[in-house]
């Protein structure tokens, strides 16, 4: 944005940080408008299935579920095995291209409506704030005030409540982890039936708890690796929470009295509210910045004031800079045809990767150091083994099958039958006329049969006699 050279100042340093280093602590006023009731719409709808998921199963199983510690995912109720590792990354990879591609058009748009961090802040515990402390010029005043029974009894109710929300919130994310049966049965058991895990409970609680506490918009100002790539990823045409200076500038007190425009002033009447209701502290009409999350609250306390002194709508609202500059609307740039390339053919391939994931992984390997074996003076076999795993929710009778014409197989032991989410294994030998096998490797192909369907196929070789080559 082309702003006058001695309005750069705010740049050396951070909104929330004072010329001595110490923290300046932030007491936004609470946003009020219609993107604010968007906002907590969208809010605690997303708060209600965070908090809903882990109660619902699909045929007795966990929705979500990301057991890192026993390798258990479930997606949706589709399950994933380390096998299917693969799809994980990509998945990710093109979550990433994703939000590249969203934030390259939309910019921190997430940060504003999406973000868990912004949503708890905000949405829970700042409202909590208001609630016990009063409004953001009376929080102010109680934390300048010596401590006395009034200050001593909301701070210490506003806290307990903090760290309580922050102790059901963790085990709520363990759930997502264990599965919600079990962390029922860890709160059941009480603290003595697992205290190691009780008390990392309480630390990670803690953890969370400062978060909101304390660190509160310095995650997504210092913290939050997605807010540093903002400087990388926007360009002009990114759409954001932009100040329009064209029409603000320049700013001067309003005067009910004055026409603005013969005394040459822009619409942008120095009320302040913009700075007062901003989470991260920060004037918008410095222009882009990275503390700013694209939260809305200046965009409502700015249209209210607009409302107020007659002028239209929109002094801030989501604009590019360009749009702002030039008057010109968001154009298809080369970056975002890449981005969108590259999107498209992740998501293709995820799709296709998707569709040929089987309900049984096998693999056949002949036994470690093991060559062919004269079964009989009409044919020769070779010794394999087979390890199959059962990505259902069923117990699996296996039958393992190759082509007449080529051979025949004999199993070792009881027939096969791979247990739910598990792992199966056997040994079999493959028996092969001698006068089918002409050379010492012979390509062959097995199919692996469950209930009459064919769920895996696999290719392997027959080892022969290595005379068998010379012949030839
Ligand atoms: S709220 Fe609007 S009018 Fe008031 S200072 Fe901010 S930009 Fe100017
Ligand atoms: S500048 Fe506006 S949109 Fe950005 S964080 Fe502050 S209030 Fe939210």
């Amino acid at each position: 944005m082309d702003e006058p050279e001695e309005n750069n100042s705010f740049r050396d340093r951070v909104s929330t940080i004072a010329e001595d280093g110490k923290r300046l602590w932030v007491y936004p006023k609470r946003p009020k408008g219609r993107l604010f009731n968007y906002r907590v719409l969208v809010s605690y709808a997303l708060l209600l299935i965070f908090f809903t998921l882990p109660f619902i199963k699909v045929n007795g199983e966990p929705l979500l579920l990301f057991n890192f510690l026993e390798r258990k995912f479930i997606v949706f109720g589709v399950m994933f095995f380390p096998q299917d590792f693969y799809l994980f990354v990509l998945s990710m990879i093109a979550f990433i291209v994703f939000v590249v591609l969203f934030t390259v058009i939309f910019g921190r748009i997430f940060c504003g409506w999406i973000c868990p961090q912004t949503i708890f802040m905000e949405f829970v515990f700042r409202q909590i704030e208001y609630l016990i402390e009063g409004n953001n010029s009376m929080q102010r005043k109680l934390d300048e005030r010596a401590m006395d029974f009034d200050k001593f009894w909301r701070k210490s109710l506003k806290h307990l409540i903090f760290y309580l929300i922050s102790l059901v919130t963790v085990y709520f994310f363990l759930a997502y982890v264990i599965g919600m049966d079990r962390v029922k049965e860890l709160i059941a058991a009480g603290p003595a039936g697992n205290i190691a895990g009780f008390i990392g409970m309480l630390i990670f609680a803690a953890a969370h708890y400062l978060v909101f506490a304390k660190l509160r918009e310095q995650v997504c100002v210092i913290i939050c690796p997605y807010g540093r790539l903002q400087g990388v990823l926007l360009d002009r045409n990114s759409i954001i929470v932009s100040y329009d200076y064209k029409r603000g500038e320049p700013r001067g007190k309003y005067n009910p009295l004055e026409d603005r425009e013969k005394v040459g002033k822009g619409d942008c009447i120095e009320c302040n509210s913009c700075v007062l209701v901003c989470p991260t502290g920060i004037d918008i009409r410095n222009g882009t910045q990275l503390e700013c999350i694209n939260c809305t609250a200046c965009i409502d306390a700015c249209n209210q004031v607009m409302d107020r002194v007659h002028k239209p709508r929109g002094l801030i609202r989501y604009a590019s800079e360009r749009t702002i500059a030039e008057g010109t609307k968001l154009s298809f740039n080369v970056r975002i045809l890449f981005y969108s390339v590259v999107l498209s053919a992740l998501l293709i391939l995820i799709g296709y990767l998707f569709s040929i994931r089987t309900d049984i992984e096998s693999t056949i390997l002949r036994l470690p150091g093991s060559m062919y074996q004269e079964y009989d003076s009409l044919h020769y076999s070779n010794i394999y083994t087979i390890q199959l795993i059962n990505k259902t929710r069923k117990d699996l009778p296996v039958d393992l099958t190759i082509d007449e014409a080529v051979g025949s197989i004999k199993m070792m032991g009881d027939p096969l039958v791979v247990k739910k989410e598990d792992v199966g294994k056997a040994t079999f030998l493959l028996v092969m006329e001698k006068a089918k096998v002409k050379t010492s490797l012979t390509e062959i192909e097995f199919k692996v049969m469950s209930e009459g369907r064919v769920m895996d196929e696999i290719e392997a070789t027959f080892v022969g006699p290595n005379e068998l080559d010379t012949k030839k």
